[in-house]
């Protein structure tokens, strides 16, 4: 995943996190994707803050709940009091249709009128939470998350923070930054930090990013000096154990590339990854230290390559039984990627269809350098789906399938087959030329290679 890709997918859609549990269990490394984007359907958790601040009514995806016109407002909110004050967990489905209810009723005046009438919900919304604080450190822990983010969403009025305030300002006197209570009170900080600046002291959240980033990532360490790692709970020899992976990785990324150097106007000389224990702890903390979205399995930010700290932030896959940084040759396949082969920041490498490459090349790399199969892109071969040509045209906007696995393919054939091609492209790529990779794709190679192609695909296995 890279950074721009968020602002690609939003557009299209809304991105909710996948379960802490649900896409770890009985499925390969290799098949979970960095980036699940999927519709707000009930069983989906939490509405991040990140998509909360970008997005905007009108871009509301297809979504059966919240689109639908609700005429009766005071109705819904006595209602959802009731099933939030009542709640089993076989309310999950309605819960969370009533976050959605809150989270979009803001942008509709008789929603708040109707909040104003009876501000009832407020209370409903903290006893929710206070009652099932046992929710957090599990997997339906995104209901009480959800609902702490939207008694906070209330803050924006002055009138109703009235109300608002010291239910959230007892939330975050029952937690602290660390601990299984600290996605509730991370909650609490950030919409705080939103919504009610002026008043932190009275939630003692104002310093809350020093705090996560003093007693939460607590492990620093040199790996050379172009890599550093700051991390949450990480031994000395799985600190080794990290910068020999990756130390050893710049001779696999060359002997591929056979990159001149790094291209002109790049500065990112040195990386930063940040490595989370948990995926849980990385949706509870990333997002808000680094303000990206946290449904997927890690993130390149490059930021301005001729004078940023390039950084990745990544998680340890806690559901496997032996230690390993999610996604670590991958994301730093980006990093090599962006300093060694692609001219620019990623908006400027996001001028034509590059994705292929992008994604495609960082899944080769991290499964060829580990020496690993990859089990799911193998098995999508077989189907045959997509031809080159087509996947040439890839975007963020297709699915994980297509962008990951079928761009594997298409870069592994490229690299194993036509090496001079990959060189045509890559020379372009380096100084930027973006129409003339496009054309070098489009055109040179065009459906050339399609049958041959077909052809390659049923001899994997
Ligand atoms: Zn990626």
């Amino acid at each position: 995943m890279r950074s721009l890709a968020l602002v690609v997918a939003l557009s299209a859609g809304l991105l909710v996190p996948v379960h802490a549990t649900a896409a770890p269990a009985g499925t390969s490394p290799s098949g979970r994707p960095e980036t699940v984007r999927v519709t707000g359907q009930p069983t989906s958790p939490l509405l991040p803050p990140a998509v909360a601040r970008d997005l905007h009514p009108g871009e509301a995806p297809d979504s059966t709940i919240h689109t639908a016109a609700v005429t009766d407002y005071p109705a819904e909110l006595r209602a959802l009091v009731r099933v939030l004050d009542n709640y089993t967990p076989s309310d999950d489905a309605t819960v969370h249709a009533g976050m959605l209810l809150l989270y979009y009723g803001h942008s509709y005046p008789e929603f708040v009128t109707a909040v104003r009438a009876d501000p009832e919900i407020l209370r409903a919304l903290w006893r929710f939470v206070v009652r099932h604080q046992d929710l957090f450190g599990t997997d339906r822990q995104y209901q009480v998350q959800n609902a702490t983010r939207e008694l906070g969403r209330f803050l924006q009025y002055n009138d109703l923070a009235l109300h608002a305030r010291p239910l959230l300002a007892d939330m975050a006197s029952r937690a602290d930054v660390v601990g299984r209570l600290a996605p509730m009170w991370v909650g609490v900080a950030e919409m705080v930090d939103w919504y009610d600046k002026a008043n932190c002291r009275r939630y003692g959240t104002c310093d809350f990013r020093a705090q996560i980033d003093r007693r939460v990532l607590t492990v620093r360490h040199t790996c050379s000096a172009s890599v550093k790692v700051r991390a949450q709970q990480l031994t000395q020899a799985q600190l080794r154990q990290t910068c020999t992976s990756l130390a050893n990785q710049d001779a696999a990324f060359h002997r591929v590339v056979r990159d001149p150097g790094p291209v002109a106007g790049d500065n990112n000389t040195s990386l930063e990854v940040v490595v989370f224990n948990t995926s849980n702890d990385y949706r509870t903390y990333a997002g808000v230290l680094f303000d990206i979205s946290t449904n997927n399995g890690g993130m390149y930010l490059e930021g301005d390559p001729a004078l940023n700290q390039a950084r990745f932030i990544a998680h340890e896959a806690d559901w496997l039984p032996t230690f390993a940084i999610w996604n670590l040759n991958h994301e730093y396949t980006h990093y090599l990627d962006g300093r060694f082969d692609l001219h620019g920041d990623f908006e400027s490498n996001m001028t034509t269809p590059t994705v292929w490459w992008i994604e495609g090349f960082a899944e080769y790399l991290s499964y060829s350098y580990r020496g690993e199969v990859y089990a799911d892109a193998l098995a999508e071969a077989k189907k045959k789906t997509y031809a080159l040509s087509t996947l040439f045209d890839t975007t963020y906007d297709h699915d994980s399938t297509r962008v990951y696995n079928w761009g594997y393919l298409a870069v592994r054939y490229l690299v194993e087959k036509h090496p001079q091609d990959v060189a045509a492209v890559l020379a372009d790529y380096r100084v930027g030329d973006w129409a003339g990779a496009r054309d070098h794709l489009g055109r040179v190679i065009g459906s050339r290679y399609d049958s041959d192609w077909y052809g390659w695909l049923g001899t994997l296995s």
